[in-house]
């Protein structure tokens, strides 16, 4: 199986066999993002991703445990192909026990209750969800064409149709000027959704997006360590949202943090104050890896 292009999924899913169902993100706007640049946004065809689940059937043997559908938004593409899919991996794959996707607010909103409720019975069990921020200035900056309460929504939407929900937020994403709202706000949108999984990134900007040459220009400043952690603790301060499992594992991140929401939050709130007292952050050089 030849993937096309640069593959990328979640942290969480590095044991996962990905299957590419779309190639590049129907988005592909959002200021900060290189991801898929290079690629031009198709659904592939049906008969080309069952080649590919086919091929992965006869290299690994049925015992796939979990399979991950990239590329940037696969619960785009229409209902009756995501539930042939799903079967198809089923029939290849009978011992499967977790099948995700990446997912936007927009594709949630976009599918009714029947559809979301009948890929939940037909085995999708996780939604990988960018939100980024919960703040709409940030959100209207960065082009996400979205609204703080449109990814809340979605969040409710798919917890009523039984699927669950990994929403990932950005530190440092707000810059100097947005610490503040960026972090209760995003504290109220985790809030507001309480999802089975919330994690941070931090901001890491790449050549050739808008984001980078904003910064060049001095019209956005981007946040050090020590603030990133005050910006975490007024997030941790404001969340409300028992029972979320959080994590800021993923390799952009000064300061690594895992626990539940609520009952870890003065654990953490610790462990933060200790890294920023001992200045004991991930080095830039690895970040820059990334
Ligand atoms: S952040 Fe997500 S939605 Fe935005 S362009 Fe990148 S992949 Fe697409």
């Amino acid at each position: 199986m030849q993937y096309e292009g640069t593959l990328y999924r979640p942290p969480s899913e590095a044991r996962s066999l990905i299957i590419q169902v779309t190639i590049g993100c129907a988005h592909n706007r959002c200021t900060f993002c290189n991801m898929y640049r290079e690629k031009k946004f198709r659904v592939r065809e049906k008969e080309e991703i069952m080649r590919d689940l086919d091929e992965c059937r006869a290299y690994y043997g049925p015992m796939v445990r979990r399979v991950f559908f990239a590329d940037g938004d696969a619960l785009v593409v229409k209902t009756e192909l995501l539930l042939e899919l799903l079967d198809y991996v089923h029939k290849n794959f009978p011992a499967v026990e977790r099948i995700a996707a990446y997912g936007t607010a927009k594709d949630v909103l976009k599918k009714s209750e029947e559809d979301l409720k009948a890929l939940a019975a037909a085995g999708l069990e996780l939604i990988y969800l960018g939100a980024e921020s919960g703040d709409d200035r940030v959100l209207e900056h960065i082009k996400k064409d979205v609204k703080a309460a449109d990814i809340i929504a979605a969040g409710q939407k798919l917890k009523r149709c039984g699927l669950q929900t990994s929403v990932t937020l950005i530190s440092g994403l707000g810059g100097r000027k947005g610490i503040r709202d960026h972090a209760i706000k995003s504290a109220e949108l985790i809030t507001g959704m309480n999802p089975e999984y919330a994690s941070f990134l931090t901001l890491r900007l790449y050549e050739g997006t808008e984001m980078n040459e904003e910064v060049k220009r001095g019209d956005m400043e981007l946040i050090t360590p020590d603030e990133i952690v005050e910006e975490m603790e007024l997030f941790l301060k404001n969340v409300d949202s028992p029972g979320t499992v959080f994590r800021t594992n993923h390799a952009s991140n000064y300061v690594v943090l895992a626990g539940n929401l609520n009952e870890d939050i003065p654990r953490m709130l610790g462990e933060l104050e200790e890294a920023k007292e001992e200045q004991r952050y991930r080095l830039e050089e690895w970040r820059r890896h990334i």
